[in-house]
């Protein structure tokens, strides 16, 4: 199910603060892989969230959460559900 070659990188901060972005990127990359998405369903929901009207500068309105921190979770649920949590017997793509 894992690897060690997960690349979820903070790409929509990177738009807005590459410096931010970057120290987000390391977040992500500190998250054990286990908790993460696979980088088709992170690059999937990130996309939702930027086509997203509560969106703003990264950070979602509607939890107040960076999305890319958010999303990148495996047990997170956008609060509006455009994109829903994993079950932990549902393996990766
Ligand atoms: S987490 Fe949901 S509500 Fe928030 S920006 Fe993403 S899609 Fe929109």
């Amino acid at each position: 199910m894992t690897s060690s070659l997960r690349e979820c990188k903070a790409c929509i901060m990177a738009k807005i603060d590459a410096e931010f972005a970057a120290n987000l990127e390391q977040k992500i990359k500190h998250i054990d892989d286990e908790l993460k998405v696979d980088p088709s369903t992170y690059q999937e929901r990130m996309s939702i969230c930027e086509g997203c009207e509560k969106l703003i500068q990264g950070i979602c309105r509607a939890c107040g959460c960076y999305v890319e921190l958010r999303g990148v979770m495996r047990r997170n649920t956008c609060p509006y559900n455009k994109w829903v949590a994993i079950p932990e017997d549902v393996e990766d793509r």
